[in-house]
């Protein structure tokens, strides 16, 4: 492999984040369990997408764009970190947000309140139309070309070869931070667990692992889809990576697994067991994780934990914490707190 450079890169997240170790339940289960705080990438910026959207806006200001225009959930975190990252940089944000009726809620909150702060213009489409958000905003992008905008589209979580070099650049970090002594125990991760949606995440910390030398076994716990989806997908994402920059592996030469046994009933609907959960672990750790994402991958990295399922006993267990505490808000009513 010849070797790897980085595209252009703006300088967005607050960076490293910090890496915790969580002493109660390392006690318990038995392991290391260590969490990095990628949720304290920023406030407004808070989460994963920020690494991502480190290259990826650097591509669209590269290309003399005025406005970035991108899809997801009412409570994407993907959408509110583009929309706030976006107007920093005198960009307009366009969002194409679906809801279960195709229709605003009454009353603005969580990630969807933050995005209207900032003046995003948004459109609404119902759920089942989603799989069809691709085309939806290729419309929206005539429009907006129409009317002497050059907007930068940008695919669901920032998941896209370029994006997922946030997280191959996230495992230099982490070895630096190892090399500074900045890692509790001192000991590198055996195996690096996280929530994963759109792919970008998991393809970025398999290539990375790839390209470091990092000897970690790369678990992803699925949130929506299936396993095999997910295989393809972030397989797709890593050989993008690797025919558009040189010094890349191809998926035929990293590792990762994907689990979908803990992504619950459904995408962004959480069972009370889940939100118990969350409740408990704020309760005992003063860790507050999301109901989307986060909370499901670490309530499935916690029971296989406990079942010695995956991970060698005594070894050292990274968690990343990719955000996503804005979900928590609207789902207040059901914390029942
Ligand atoms: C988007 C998101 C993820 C999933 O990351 P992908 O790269 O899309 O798989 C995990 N956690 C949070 C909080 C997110 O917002």
């Amino acid at each position: 492999m010849a070797e790897f450079h980085y595209p252009e890169r703006l300088s967005l997240a607050r960076l490293p984040t910090p890496v915790q170790r969580m002493d109660r339940l390392s006690e318990e289960l038995g392991v290391n369990l260590l969490v990095k705080r990628d949720d304290l990438t920023g406030m407004e910026l808070s989460g994963n997408k920020i690494r991502k959207l480190e290259f990826v806006l650097a591509d669209a200001l590269a290309r003399n764009s005025t406005a970035v225009l991108t899809t997801g959930g009412l409570q994407s975190n993907h959408c509110r970190a583009t929309a706030l990252a976006a107007v920093g940089l005198g960009l307009r944000p366009y969002l194409l947000l679906h809801t279960p009726d195709g229709e605003p809620p009454p009353e603005p909150d969580g990630n969807h309140l933050l995005c209207l702060m900032v003046g995003a213009d948004i459109r609404y489409i119902p759920t089942e139309q989603y799989p069809d958000s691709d085309a939806h905003l290729a419309r929206w992008a005539l429009e907006l070309i129409a009317n002497d905008e050059r907007p930068f589209a940008i695919p669901s979580g920032a998941s896209t070869p370029l994006g997922a070099l946030g997280y191959v650049a996230m495992v230099d970090e982490l070895l630096g931070q190892h090399r500074a002594g900045d890692l509790p125990g001192g000991n590198l991760p055996d195996a690096i667990a996280h929530a994963c949606g759109s792919g970008g995440t998991a393809a970025g910390l398999a290539i990375g692992a790839r390209v470091y030398g990092l000897d970690v076994k790369v678990v992803s716990y699925a949130v929506c889809d299936d396993t095999a989806y997910f295989h393809q997908k972030i397989d797709r994402i890593i050989d993008g990576a690797a025919q558009r920059f040189d010094g890349l592996p191809g998926s035929k030469d990293v590792s990762y697994e994907v689990t979908d046994e803990f992504k619950g009933v459904g995408y962004a609907l959480s069972t009370a067991e889940e939100l118990a959960f969350l409740r408990d672990l704020a309760r005992a750790d003063a860790l507050l994780l999301d109901p989307v994402y986060s909370g499901k991958a670490f309530r499935g990295l916690v029971e296989e934990l406990r079942r010695k399922d995956r991970y060698q006993p005594g070894s050292t267990v990274l968690f990343v914490h990719t955000g996503g505490l804005f979900g928590l808000f609207p789902k207040r009513k059901e914390l029942e707190l």
